[in-house]
């Protein structure tokens, strides 16, 4: 089966367009859900975890200790390299089980906000990076989350910029608000569903 990776910066609208493929009756792995349920629920990485960061990482009725860990990552990029290092093939492993269970679809979507730099891209047929104009990406989410500029700009620190995902990418959908990209999405739908039957 075709997998598609769709990623983009914060803010770029990469789940408003998932929603347009889901609309089409195209199923969605949303990898940032994902990571937060394998935490919990992937034995194997829930032991990785408590290796790396002690047993506290989990309180004893085996739920997540949120707060510990985030203080544990918090600023520090080797830690956080580390979490990560094990919480992306966790994320792997959820998707490879996620897409056996999709029967009778012509392709399935991976959304994920670090398809490259987890290099999850590899795992796709082909990756979608959406992408807009910084100003526009901050108003957007400022109004989601309602959240200031400067803390939006420190999440957007931690993602690879438009050019470098760029060069990766199969497909790139301008999400700018001046031309519409419904026909576009349209487009790239009937395309993967020619694709899937060669
Ligand atoms: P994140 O990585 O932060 O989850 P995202 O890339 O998934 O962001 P969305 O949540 O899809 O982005 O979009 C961000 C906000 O911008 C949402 O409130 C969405 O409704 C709005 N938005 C996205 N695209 C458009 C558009 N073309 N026109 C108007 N609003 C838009």
């Amino acid at each position: 089966m075709l997998r598609i990776g769709i990623t983009g910066g914060i803010g770029s609208g990469k789940t408003t367009i998932c929603k347009v493929f889901e609309i089409f009756g195209i199923p969605v792995f949303y990898a940032d859900i994902a990571a937060k349920s394998v935490m919990q629920n992937d034995p194997l990485l829930v032991s990785a975890v408590k290796d790396l960061f002690g047993d506290e990482a989990y309180f004893e009725s085996g739920e997540l200790n949120r707060s510990y860990l985030a203080a544990k990552v918090f600023g520090d990029e080797k830690e956080l390299k580390k979490l990560n290092s094990i919480v992306h093939p966790a994320v792997f492993r959820a998707f490879d089980l996620w897409s056996e269970q999709q029967k009778n679809v012509p392709y399935v979507l991976k959304e994920a906000a670090l398809l490259y730099e987890s290099n999850s891209y590899q795992d796709c047929s082909y990756t979608i990076l959406v992408k807009s104009p910084l100003e526009l990406k901050l108003k957007r989410v400022m109004q989601r989350d309602n959240v200031s500029g400067e803390e939006i700009r420190k999440r957007m620190a931690r993602q690879w910029t438009d050019e470098e995902k760029e060069k990766l990418a199969d497909i790139v959908l301008n999400n700018n608000e001046t031309y519409f990209l419904l026909p576009e999405i349209i487009k790239l739908h009937q395309r993967f569903l020619e694709e899937s039957t060669k």
